[in-house]
């Protein structure tokens, strides 16, 4: 058994019992067996199954929401936006069966059609910083498209994940549609890559890892998405609401204790508005909430582990001084306070590597093309903001930045109706929206000859 701990307290939250290829290739074996029944459920009859699994998600809200406050660290408060947007997920696929869409080609001597197919066991593996909800960007596609799948949640949050599987049944989902294997990535997830039976993988991490994983689903050609890290930009212009962009910049780096791979911890500053803009932020960080993710008024937790923190440490006192350090608690528990760099070069470590930790980089630009230049110095090109009163230099930047995901005048990136993914190493393919669909099947062009 292993224990499952609790970052705020550093005790343990649970225990699971880990599995091994064996676990694994038993559950592909139970998804498999359920793929014929289970693409063969009418379409009406698939979403409305899937509206009662959204429906007894949303009864079990509350749940779900400390369950994931407590093994991930997080504020409650984010956590139970998160189940709803987990909720959302699955009320937005819901629909997708009743709405497949194909064309009819005619050509010569017949006609052709196009149906999208589903491509039958899907292995889903997801990291530890938004456990059940990334899991649901991939669960509600994927089974709305009638493939059935393997879910593995990162060893350290584990628990919702369990929870929906348990959730998923008694909602009337046929046994061996959602299976939950509860083990290493290095063995379970490794195994799922490598398994015959198992038509893609979905995969939301690190680059390091999502790479070895491409690699390993060359060997059967399977299909792959990745959901990889960033190193997104914040880019203020000084015509911009200062305050507004002020104000919103510590969540935009410091949700979910920096362990967002959407966090935008570049803040890219036009020089003629650096010191008012740091003025602004140092007022907005040291206002956080640093504390018990259980307290409704908490803004930010814990890191998710101790080699989390030594990490993130790493990263601060190296190249550039510690501008603005927010508060922290003492004693257990893996805090580390949000902290601002500045002035930070874009070659300074702390601005090439991805940290997934509370420390943003403040890096001064002297003009429009320097700003774009350095937001896209980097391998990374998820998501990012600018910030400008000007529309068409914000539409001017936006076309000329090199990600996935971009907001103007705001710090937001993810939407249940809206694509989400990467460009360059930020991964390929994309969630959520009406796109992930095609992620989950396979074009299929059959033509009938008609003699003419
Ligand atoms: P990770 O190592 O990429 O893990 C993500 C998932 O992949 C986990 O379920 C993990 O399992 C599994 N995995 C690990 N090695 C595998 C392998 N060889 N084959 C198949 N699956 C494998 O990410 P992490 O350890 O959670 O975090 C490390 C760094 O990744 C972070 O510091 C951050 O920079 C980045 N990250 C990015 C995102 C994102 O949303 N883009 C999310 C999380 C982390 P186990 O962990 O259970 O072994
Ligand atoms: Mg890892």
């Amino acid at each position: 058994m292993t224990q499952v701990l609790e970052p705020a307290t550093e005790e343990a939250l649970a225990e699971v019992a880990p599995a091994g290829v064996e676990e694994t290739d038993a559950a592909v074996a139970r998804a498999k067996a359920a793929f014929p029944a289970w693409r063969a459920v009418q379409p009406g009859d698939r979403a409305a199954l899937l509206r009662r699994l959204a429906d007894a998600i949303d009864g079990a809200r509350e749940r779900l929401a400390t369950l994931e406050a407590r093994n991930v660290g997080k504020p409650i408060s984010d956590a139970r936006g998160e189940m709803g947007m987990v909720v959302d997920s699955f009320r937005y696929y819901a629909g997708a069966p009743e709405r497949p869409t194909g064309d009819t080609i005619p050509v010569a001597g017949g006609v052709a059609m196009t149906f999208r197919e589903p491509l039958g066991v899907v292995g889903l593996i997801v990291p530890w910083n938004f456990p059940l909800t990334i899991a649901s960007w991939k669960l509600a596609p994927a089974l709305a498209a009638g493939n059935t799948v393997v879910l593995k949640p990162a060893e350290l949050t584990p628990l919702t994940a369990l929870e929906f599987e348990r959730i998923a049944l008694e909602a009337g989902i046929p046994e061996g549609v959602v299976n939950v294997v509860v083990g290493a990535g290095r063995v379970v997830g490794q195994r799922l890559v490598e398994h015959p039976d198992v038509a893609k993988i979905a995969f939301t991490g690190s680059t390091e890892v999502g790479r070895g994983i491409a690699e390993g689903a060359a060997a059967t050609i399977k299909r792959v998405t990745l959901e990889l890290g960033g190193k997104s930009a914040n880019v203020v212009f000084a015509d911009a609401d200062l305050e507004q962009a002020a104000a919103s910049a510590p969540m935009a780096v410091f949700a979910n204790a920096g362990q967002d791979c959407c966090a935008r911890s570049r803040i890219l500053v036009e020089r003629s508005a650096v010191d008012r803009f740091m003025d602004a932020l140092e007022e907005a960080v040291e206002a956080l909430r640093v504390g018990d993710p259980l307290e409704e008024e908490t803004e930010m937790g814990p890191l998710i582990s101790a080699a989390q923190r030594e990490k993130v440490a790493s990263y601060v006192g190296e190249d550039a001084p510690v501008a603005i350090r927010g508060s922290a608690p003492d004693g257990k528990g893996y805090w580390f306070p949000p902290t601002v760099l500045c002035p930070v070069s874009n070659d300074d470590r702390a601005a090439r590597e991805e940290i997934f930790g509370p420390v943003a980089s403040v890096i001064p630009f002297r003009d429009e093309a320097e700003a774009i230049r350095v937001a896209n110095d980097t391998i990374y090109g998820l998501s990012g903001s600018i910030w400008t009163r000007d529309g068409a230099r914000a539409l001017r930047v936006a076309r000329a930045i090199e990600s996935g995901v971009l907001s103007v005048n705001s710090n937001t990136s993810v939407r249940v109706a809206t694509p989400f993914g990467g460009f360059k190493q930020s991964g390929y393919g994309r969630e959520l929206g009406p796109h992930a669909l095609d992620h989950y099947t396979e074009v299929k062009s059959v033509y009938y000859a008609t003699g003419s």
